[in-house]
């Protein structure tokens, strides 16, 4: 009989998982299981699948190799699409004494996983996720009562101190300074001719597959071929060992150039100085701490600047650690809040790329080829839009679950309903980012490629119909003008609003309703 089935899912890869300690090779035994049900709940994208089923399979050969006893459910070998009924047959299977996990990062898979072994009456030993820097209960500490409104700021002095990360011998923040964000929002410049746009960016890591991986491309494209995306380029780390080379090429290559043009957008120029490392990091392939240290290390050898670093560093000691506690504490409540009230359905181009807009192309574009697409495109170009379209937050939420090789809930959920949508009403932001499309145009080159103006000056001299963005932008602020005065950083928004005339104010509120009651045609 089994002591212990270690259920390893499919974002736990890691050999340093706690509920792999203390593994008795001669009594234990670990379980995996592949289940269609989790590439069909969110429609997903083909390069999401194939990446948890390759990092799994070579996780799996890894733990073989270290002479482990795995269980294994390939996809097809049941017809139960459910994890929670694969796991209920190996349950009934194996009769382990124990079944040992470490806390699903899901609060779905976590509540399936207990009743599943309740029903089945097997013992469950749930582990603290050792991954993180905070840990669950370290993070409900910190923010106190559930109604507090919390700040990521405050958050992450709070890591930075905890952790000792950049800081000098006094303890204090390197540089003086704990935040070098103001330095790190620069656009590429736009002229003169010749010297415009990004420059050479070194590229990033890229990861041929091999063998097994190119089984599971042809897998997916046989089993999942109606899903979106692409498989075309797919070159994502899928072991522990493609994943630290990655790293590797960044710190030495690409992390001098992060903070600057951190929020910056171009046309083909899908990556600029990110890291591409949330894949590897959300898969467990590499910990956060391994990750901020190599940072901070290549700053205190003179390789990167502190702006960069810090800025780095600060996404993932503070916001990706931030995130992860708020999704925790505001579920299940925050995957159906809607404090706006939005509830128009996602228009079809987000699956497809065709649409008229240049921002939302290029964005879904990449995403489609590439399985990402970096934080600003998510937040100021298809988050936004959906912000400003009045776009149900189930349904953008489901999409961004399906899209993206770095989707996971506790990471996704909060970005989009808190962050990009402001469906939580606020919980952590302190207003909706909202934004006209002279922000895109100012951050990126999209406009100069685009059937629309970004501006009302820029449609008057170009004759070109005015940007959606910028017409859905003002309508927002028209419709809720009450919620954004009460806070001084959008008053400014009403503010402006208000020097229009009863005229103008008009023809927005028809330009507005003509938009949005046919979203596709945008
Ligand atoms: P970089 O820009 O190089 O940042 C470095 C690392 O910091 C990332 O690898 C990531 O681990 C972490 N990080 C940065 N910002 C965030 C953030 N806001 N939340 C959590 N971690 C962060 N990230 C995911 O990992 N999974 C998601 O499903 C996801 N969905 C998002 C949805 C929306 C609407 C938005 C606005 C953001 C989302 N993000 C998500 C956060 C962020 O966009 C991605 O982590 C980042 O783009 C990944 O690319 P990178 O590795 O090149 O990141
Ligand atoms: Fe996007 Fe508007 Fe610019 Fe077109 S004009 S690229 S729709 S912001």
């Amino acid at each position: 009989m089994i002591r212990n089935l270690v259920l390893v899912l499919g974002d736990q890869l890691s050999h340093a998982s706690p509920a792999l300690a203390g593994f008795d090779a001669a009594r234990d035994a670990v379980l995996m299981i592949e289940a269609p049900g989790e590439a069909t709940h969110a429609w997903s994208h083909k390069a999401r699948i194939a990446i948890f089923l390759a990092a799994m399979r070579h996780f799996r050969d890894e733990l073989r190799s270290r002479g482990r006893t795995v269980h294994y459910v390939e996809l097809d070998a049941s017809d139960a699409p459910a994890l929670a009924d694969r796991l209920r047959a190996a349950l009934q299977r194996h009769r382990p004494q124990v079944l040992r996990l470490v806390e699903p990062g899901e609060w779905r898979l976590l509540q399936a996983v207990r009743s599943v072994a309740a029903a089945a009456g097997v013992a469950v030993q749930f582990l603290d996720d050792a991954h993180f820097f905070c840990s669950r209960a370290d993070f409900a500490r910190w923010a106190g009562p559930a109604a507090r409104r919390l700040r990521m700021e405050n958050f992450y002095r709070h890591m930075r101190v905890a952790h000792a990360v950049l800081l000098d011998a006094e303890g204090a923040p390197e540089g003086g300074r704990w935040n070098f964000d103001s330095e790190n929002r620069k656009g590429w410049p736009k002229s003169p001719p010749g010297r415009a746009g990004p420059g050479l960016i070194p590229p990033p890591a890229r990861v041929e597959p091999d063998a097994l991986t190119l089984e599971i491309i042809g897998l997916v494209e046989q089993r999942f071929g109606e899903h979106p995306g692409s498989l075309k380029e797919f070159a994502w780390p899928v072991t522990r060992a493609d994943a630290l080379a990655a790293l590797d090429v960044f710190v030495r290559t690409r992390l001098r150039g992060f903070g600057e043009f951190q929020d910056a957008m171009w046309t083909d120029t899908p990556f600029g100085w990110h890291a591409l490392l949330s894949s590897s990091l959300n898969l467990h392939l590499l910990d956060p701490r391994e990750v901020v240290a190599a940072a901070e290390a290549a700053y205190r050898r003179g390789d990167a600047p502190l702006p960069a670093v810090e800025g780095f560093i600060r996404q993932i000691l503070g916001w990706r650690e931030f995130i992860r506690g708020v999704y925790w504490r505001d579920m299940p409540g925050m995957a159906d809040a809607n404090r706006l009230e939005a509830g128009r359905p996602l228009p079809q181009w987000y699956w497809t790329a065709e649409t008229k807009m240049n921002c939302a192309r290029e964005a879904i574009g990449q995403t489609l080829r590439h399985g990402y697409a970096h934080h600003i495109q998510r937040l100021m170009v298809t988050g936004l839009f959906g912000l400003l379209a009045e776009i149900e937050p189930k349904q953008v939420a489901d999409w961004y679950l399906a899209v993206y090789v770095d989707a996971i809930e506790w990471a996704e959920l909060p970005n989009v309903a808190g962050m990009a949508l402001w469906a939580d009403g606020g919980r952590f932001t302190s207003k909706p980012y909202i934004a006209s499309g002279a922000y895109i145009d100012k951050m990126s080159n999209y406009c100069r490629g685009c059937t629309y103006a970004p501006t009302e000056k820029a449609a008057a001299t170009s004759g070109k119909p005015l940007c959606p963005f910028t017409v859905l932008y003002w309508h927002f602020v028209d419709k809720h003008a009450a919620l954004l005065a009460r806070n001084p950083r959008t008053l400014f928004n009403v503010r402006q609003l208000e020097q229009w005339s009863q005229e103008q104010r008009q023809t927005l509120r028809e330009r507005a309703a003509d938009m949005l009651q046919d979203l596709d045609r945008l």
